[in-house]
């Protein structure tokens, strides 16, 4: 309850008039009465503060590791690097260890093709990358094939290790031969499946994996594409008479990816990704570290990820472009359906 002549207007005036007249009294007097030891004091504490902030910061941002959600650490990044050393050569695999590896390809003996690929990395040979691609397709449209002894997911595991193992053992240093493998390998445009019954091409597979990837990816997401097959299994021609060649003529017309149900769909454009993520996340730590070291000196140089969200030309780097469009896109799905 207030009391009559006390109302709170009058009161807020009251307390402003003492504040301003203790201002006056006691104000500047205490200023000029501050101990220069306890000036010195403060003004250290504040330099403290600030080397404590840069410390910290400079601390988070050469742990490249943490920064960019690396499984490993690079090699190339530690000084461990082994591509700049001149007598050690480092080249991509032999054309005869392709050709075997095409071969199994070709008849569709998946593991075969793996292994083949795990005998071909070494310290000093790195894979093609048109063999990279070959594997990304193997992830993308294999099929259970029980005749294999293999099952589906054993083979799809062991593809996505291949390829982690590859970059592994060579993440895209500064040497030019392993970048433009990468840079092939990201950039080229898909292959055109020769029984044309693939509607890749409807989901910009001419401007590389990345970009098929998460075109396929946001329809897959949307209420247009179906939880069935996207394409229905045709007869056999007839004049296909011979068993072996109808087992054979099955196997490449159906064994695709459009074959395939919508959550295997799914979760094949998602392996390719998690591998592709990886090998640019890895690419823009050894970038980085290397305009640390260097001072800045090798901004010319652009990480493979700005190839895949500005492949026009550099001039473009930083505007908003389709594919970071699609990027965003595709991150709401992500929220909305909480993937992870
Ligand atoms: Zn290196």
């Amino acid at each position: 309850m207030s009391s009559p002549g006390s109302s709170p207007r009058k009161r807020l005036k009251l307390t402003r008039k003492t504040k301003k007249e203790n201002e006056e009294e006691n104000g500047p007097n205490k200023r000029a009465k501050i101990d220069p030891a306890e000036a010195k004091l403060e003004a250290l504490k504040k330099e403290n503060f600030m080397k404590a902030c840069l410390q910290v910061s400079y601390e988070a941002y050469i742990d490249f590791k943490k920064r960019f959600q690396l499984i490993y650490f690079p090699a190339c990044i530690d000084n461990k690097c082994i591509h700049h050393d001149k007598n050690a050569k480092i080249e991509q695999v032999t054309q005869s260890s392709e050709k075997y590896f095409n071969i199994e390809v070709k008849n569709k003996t998946w593991f075969e093709a793996i292994e083949v690929c795990l005998m071909c990395i070494t310290s000093s040979q790195y894979l093609s990358s048109s063999m990279l691609m070959d594997i990304v397709e193997i992830i993308m449209n294999a099929h259970e094939d029980d005749n294999s002894g293999y099952s589906i997911e054993y083979v799809l595991r062991q593809c996505q290790h291949t390829l982690l193992y590859n970059f592994r053992m060579h993440p895209p240093c500064i040497t030019k031969g392993i970048r433009d493998c990468y840079k092939q390998f990201l950039m080229s445009p898909l292959i055109k499946k020769e029984n044309n019954l693939s509607n890749r091409a409807c989901y910009d597979s001419q401007e590389g994996i990345v970009s098929y990837c998460i075109s396929r990816l946001l329809y897959e997401l949307s209420m247009e594409s179906k939880d069935g097959t996207l394409l229905d299994k045709q007869e056999v021609p007839e004049d296909i008479q011979e068993e072996i060649q109808k087992i054979y003529w099955k196997k490449h017309t159906f064994e695709l990816f459009e074959f395939l149900v919508r959550t295997e769909r799914i979760e094949r454009l998602m392996m390719v990704l998690e591998c592709l993520i990886h090998l640019l996340q890895t690419d823009l730590a050894l970038w980085h570290s290397r305009r640390f070291s260097t001072n800045g000196q090798t901004r010319s140089q652009r990480p493979l990820l700005a190839y895949v969200l500005w492949p026009i030309n550099c001039l473009t780097d930083g505007a908003v472009t389709q594919q970071c469009h699609k990027i965003i896109e595709l991150y709401a799905y992500f929220i909305h359906l909480s993937y992870g």
